[in-house]
């Protein structure tokens, strides 16, 4: 009988102990919350890529595209602060830093102060990082991850940023911005050589014959200016994608941060040139391929596939067929219509439904953790 009594008691005293415990924490504090983070991050950019770009390269491909093996899709609004119409410069900063600014501005707000990009940030945090382009890699959309420039068009200024960033690995155009320069009278290639970095280039050697085996830091021209069209001979892009991301996993334990950018899908717009379009968009979706297939394997690794705007209000118009689009447009600019964002690994979902340019800056920030530390001020300006 006592000893019934006890127990008894003993399971009165437990269900009221749970209740007062309910009752004084009716939720559960301190109990972190279950987030995946991202150790890398691949950030890819089809420069002036719509959906009307997309769509043509996909049929075009037999109505096929890598992006089809992204689970995630959203849309992003991609104005810039002054004008409806953004341009590359005001969307990749929108993209890099997290602010709307105006259009030609690189890495500044609209008040022209510097504002720290998501690479710099990789940085602070340990990450390594890198950015390879089509275009000259001080062009526009590059730039905005680099350098801190009230315009655009000050290629030397913005070369002269890499020497003040912590970058590891670079592969674009544009060597003659870093070679002889008319505004600093002689090259920074001996400084970057300095800091560290192996520099090559399509004069000395193809990219697939660089030994990378102790190179620290590399830098690799594949132009002196622009690189040519895919369509007339340029097919580095998914080489280079793909060699950027095993140099960067390399010695790396806090991960990396990496923008790759199709750039010429833009060039394909503004010349109202469907084949150019094509052609374009298809080498990005065969960089986007090598990525991917990156990333299943590494599963550490967030890949994001977006567009700064869209170019030329491409329509494929009736009489289309699978393998002869007939495009049509509504501008040789930019447009204002949202462009999709795919995402692919931990944090993909982050990027689901329809948000601001500047959103996939505090989104990418979100999936490294970075958002648990806080952002470093703005930087000095210069
Ligand atoms: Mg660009
Ligand atoms: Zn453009």
């Amino acid at each position: 009988m006592q000893k019934t009594a006890v127990v008894l008691f003993l399971i009165i005293g437990l269900f009221a102990c749970t209740k007062t415990t309910q009752n004084a924490l009716p939720r559960t504090p301190n109990v972190p919350t279950e987030r995946v983070l991202a150790k890398n991050v691949i950030l890819m950019i089809g420069d002036g890529m719509g959906l009307g770009q997309i769509t043509a390269g996909m049929y075009a491909n037999g109505n096929h595209l890598n992006l089809e093996g992204f689970p995630i899709v959203g849309l992003q609004k991609t104005h810039a602060y002054n004008n409806l119409i953004t341009d590359s410069a005001a969307s990749a900063t929108a993209i890099a830093c997290g602010v709307k600014t105006y259009n030609a501005a690189i890495g500044v707000d609209k008040d022209t102060l510097p504002v720290k990009n998501i690479l710099e940030e990789a940085e602070e945090q340990g990450l390594r990082t890198g950015l390879v382009a089509t275009s000259t890699i001080v062009h526009a959309t590059p730039a905005a991850f680099i350098a801190h420039q009230p315009m655009r068009s000050m290629h030397e200024y913005i070369a002269d940023d890499f020497l003040k960033s912590g970058i590891d690995l670079f592969i674009g155009g544009g060597m003659k911005y870093f070679n002889s320069q008319r505004v600093r009278g002689n090259s920074i290639i001996p400084k970057l050589q300095q800091k560290g970095f192996t520099v090559s280039g399509i004069a000395n050697e193809e990219l697939e014959d660089v030994y990378l085996g102790n190179v620290n830091k590399f830098a690799y021209f594949t132009a002196n200016d622009a690189p040519i069209p895919t369509a007339t001979g340029r097919d580095y892009l998914p080489l280079a994608s793909i060699i950027a991301a095993n140099f960067l996993k390399r010695n790396t334990k806090q991960g990396f941060f990496l923008m790759i950018e199709g750039s010429q899908i833009d060039w394909g717009g503004h010349a109202n040139d469907t084949k150019y379009i094509l052609t374009e968009v298809q080498d990005f979706d065969r960089a986007i391929g090598k990525i991917l297939a990156f990333a299943k394997k590494d599963k550490e690794t967030l890949v994001i596939v977006t567009a700064d705007h869209e170019t030329g209000g491409f329509a494929i118009n009736p009489k289309s067929r699978r393998d002869s689009i007939i495009g049509a447009f509504t501008s040789s600019y930019h447009t204002g219509t949202m462009v999709p964002v795919f995402a692919y690994g931990p944090g993909a979902e982050l990027f689901s439904g329809i948000y601001e340019n500047t959103a996939i800056y505090q989104k990418m920030r979100q999936a490294l953790g970075f958002d648990l530390k806080e952002k470093g001020a703005l930087i000095n300006p210069k």
